[in-house]
């Protein structure tokens, strides 16, 4: 037999293996503890480079598994025949990838995010930046040669909205650090610095959220037109509720806070000479040097910029946890609008 010859009957055997190991739903759980193992071990091994630990936020056990169990009886892949059902399992595959590279940029964000505001090694800047190197050339190498093949219009969009998303959240991240990095390292952003973070952010909130509806919206188009089924519909609800209901939910809320707390510090009083001195002139969220500061109505001080970032976190005092829900947080209850403090 010739090298050819070898190479063609394994192949064959490989595809006809697989084909069987999707024939039914016990095979697919017995394949999904294969996937699960391959995908931990990988994993593992990229979060090794990146240097995480295993307590990391955002690290699960292999989830894959379940995962693929679940795109297998969304698809139906144990009733499809023929090499569609190779096609299918290698369409899974694909997602399942993508959704790996979500959970690895998860932590990557986490340990990136963290090096750009404390104090570590070099080494711990760029080995957690290293997948994003796969982050950002995946979508323009494999997930565009994906539609030079046949493969279903939904799903070709559904992996390109998937990579999309992936790569906003990477953009994100990258541009968080080099906004902390830059704040940390130099003079020009002092003041400003968490409102550009707090924009840059809803805006890349909504991009990801975009992202979220429009996958809603092909899944919505494949359950109505292709394949429907009660998994799918499970899952649709199950995406719906967690990446677009909460998120909106999360964001309005964060966006409202952050205004009210705005408008609050506003209005209030500037502190006199007694009140800085009865704090020895030091703000007690910062604890930083205080030459000028507002009072709140317990009669505590605190800079305007650090009772504004303070109050869209939450509505209490820093100091005596008094209740800062209320628009007038001034001690006198007049309506004299205080000057703005510089
Ligand atoms: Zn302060
Ligand atoms: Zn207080």
């Amino acid at each position: 037999m010739s090298q050819d010859d070898i190479f063609n009957t394994l192949t064959m055997l490989v595809k006809e293996v697989l084909f069987a190991m999707c024939g039914t739903i016990l095979c697919i759980m017995g394949l999904a503890s294969m996937v699960s193992i391959i995908s931990g071990l990988g994993l593992r091994f990229v979060f090794g480079i990146m240097g995480a630990h295993d307590d990391e936020e955002g690290i699960q056990p292999a989830v894959s598994g379940f995962l693929f169990v679940l795109l297998a009886m969304q698809t139906g892949i144990t009733s499809i025949t023929g090499s569609n059902r190779l096609m299918l399992l290698f369409q899974n595959c694909v997602l399942l990838f993508v959704a790996n590279q979500h959970v690895v940029q998860t932590v990557a964000a986490n340990l990136v995010l963290r090096a750009s505001t404390e104090e570590v090694a070099v080494a711990n800047h760029v080995r957690p930046m290293l997948p994003y190197l796969v982050f950002f050339t995946f979508p323009f190498t494999v997930v565009a040669s994906l539609w030079h093949y046949p493969f279903r219009m939904s799903w070709l969009l559904a992996i390109s909205a998937f990579s999309l998303e992936l790569m906003i959240k990477s953009t994100t991240t990258l541009s968080i650090y080099m906004i902390n990095m830059f704040h940390t390292h130099t003079n020009y952003l002092q003041e400003n610095v968490e409102d550009i973070l707090f924009y840059f952010k809803a805006v890349c909130g909504c991009l990801e959220f975009a992202c979220g509806i429009f996958l809603l919206l092909n899944g919505a188009y494949i359950f109505f037109f292709e394949s429907g089924g009660i998994i799918r519909l499970v899952m649709m609800i199950i995406h719906f509720y967690c990446n677009i209901y909460q998120t909106a939910l999360k964001g309005w809320s964060t966006y409202k806070l952050r205004q009210s707390a705005w408008e609050k510090v506003n209005k209030l009083q500037p502190a006199s000479q007694e009140q800085l001195d009865e704090n020895d002139d030091i703000c007690p969220i910062c604890y930083q040097e205080m030459t000028e500061a507002v009072v709140v109505k317990c009669s505590h001080v605190f800079h305007k910029a650090c009772l504004q970032k303070w109050l869209s976190i939450q509505e209490k005092c820093p100091l005596c946890h008094m209740d800062l829900t209320e628009d007038n947080l001034s001690p006198q209850s007049n309506n004299n609008i205080a000057q703005p403090i510089r």
